[in-house]
């Protein structure tokens, strides 16, 4: 048997940070050696500097690493990312500058033009931007996976590409799990919606254009799609519930669509990548679904669940679709982007 490759997770003992933990227990290339936090919890155990609150208790391995300071030093070099926003720019450049690779859940890296914002079912080929950041001086690289939201809505949309995308109405239903711990007071979420998630509407809208356009020599063509976003929370645990209204230029049939999420397949599952789900779109005929508790655990929270496809009166067709923001929209996204990057001989 080959020797695991070692890992490390920047901002180990957040929600996002838990969640790596946990998706990456018997992960059958990577493993995980190092943990990194702030201040807060250096020095100390992972055990005693993290309040876990994930289902099905913190994996043994993990209980006994100490947490350690955010430089590079002794980290291996692969290290996925889940640092709060506030830090993550400077901390993760540092990495990539010493030689790390870092896959990054944050938002901060996203829209630099040299940098991938990947999701590997859609666009492995953007990985040919990271021989760009070898301008920057660096050894390493940084590899950045979508917004929560943002990744849900791509996923749904990359089938119907081929069918000239031109414009796309969006608007979410987005979980509390995706504003991080303590996130949204119970007194504020508790029996209502909350219209606004800061920042969110723009990064999913530009988000959308990066990831679904294409490398052309030295940056990525946005896909020329309008794209806007309305963002909500909602009182549901983990699970982003996306309306979808899109307009499509080759005027395609229901029956046309639904072909093309059934047959949509990527990389990750042509290679078999270890997290890939069999089918990365999974349509729902029942005419209530796709629903959060219902099916956002499915598939280990890596596939994104489509339902409900119908003509639009406004644009051209509307659906429903459901992806785990923490995991797919985070950690598993990030974990899979790793296991592409691995495959293209990228790590050795
Ligand atoms: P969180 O629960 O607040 O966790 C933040 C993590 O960052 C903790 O491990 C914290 O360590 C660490 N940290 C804070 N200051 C630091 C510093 N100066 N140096 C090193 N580490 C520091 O947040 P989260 O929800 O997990 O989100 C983490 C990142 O993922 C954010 O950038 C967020 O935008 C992104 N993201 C979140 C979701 C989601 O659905 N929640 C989805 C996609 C992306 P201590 O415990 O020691 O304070």
């Amino acid at each position: 048997m080959q020797r695991k490759i070692e890992v490390g997770i920047l901002g180990a003992t957040g929600m996002v940070g838990q969640r790596f933990v946990k998706f990456l227990q018997g992960h059958p290339w990577f493993e995980l050696k190092w943990v990194g936090a702030s201040e807060r919890s250096q020095k100390r155990k992972y055990r005693d500097a993290t309040s876990w609150r994930l289902e099905g208790g913190m994996p043994e391995a993990v209980r006994d690493l100490e947490v350690e300071e955010c430089t590079p030093g002794n980290a291996p070099r692969l290290l996925f990312s889940a640092m709060d926003a506030s830090v993550a720019t400077e901390i993760e450049r540092a990495f990539a500058e010493a030689g790390h690779f870092v896959v990054s859940n944050s938002k901060n890296h996203r829209m630099e033009p040299d940098v991938p914002l990947l999701v590997p079912e859609i666009n492995p080929g953007h990985l040919k931007l990271i021989p760009e950041q070898r301008q920057r001086g660096w050894k390493g690289a940084i590899v950045t996976n979508p917004n929560c939201t943002a990744v849900v809505l791509v996923m749904a949309l990359a089938p119907l590409k081929p069918f000239g995308i031109r414009r796309v109405l969006m608007t979410s239903m987005q979980a509390i799990s995706g504003a991080g711990y303590p996130g949204v007071p119970g007194m504020d979420i508790n029996a209502n919606v909350i219209p606004f998630v800061s920042g969110e509407e723009e990064k999913v809208e530009q988000e959308t254009q990066k990831i679904l356009g294409e490398f052309a020599r030295d940056h990525i063509e946005p896909l020329a799609a309008r794209v806007s976003a309305h963002c909500n929370r909602v009182p549901v645990t983990d699970g982003h519930t996306e309306t979808v209204s899109v307009e499509l230029a080759a005027k395609p049939t229901a029956a046309e669509l639904r072909a093309a999420f059934d047959s949509f397949r990527g990389v990750p599952q042509e290679r078999g990548l270890p997290s890939a789900p069999a089918r990365p779109v999974i349509y729902l005929e029942e005419p209530n679904r796709p629903q959060p508790r219902r099916d956002v655990e499915r598939e280990r929270g890596m596939a994104v669940f489509v339902g409900r496809l119908r003509p639009c009166p406004v644009l051209d067709f509307k659906f429903v679709a459901l992806g785990h923001n923490t995991i797919r929209g985070a950690a598993g996204g990030a974990v899979l982007n790793a296991e592409l990057m691995h495959s293209e001989g990228l790590l050795d």
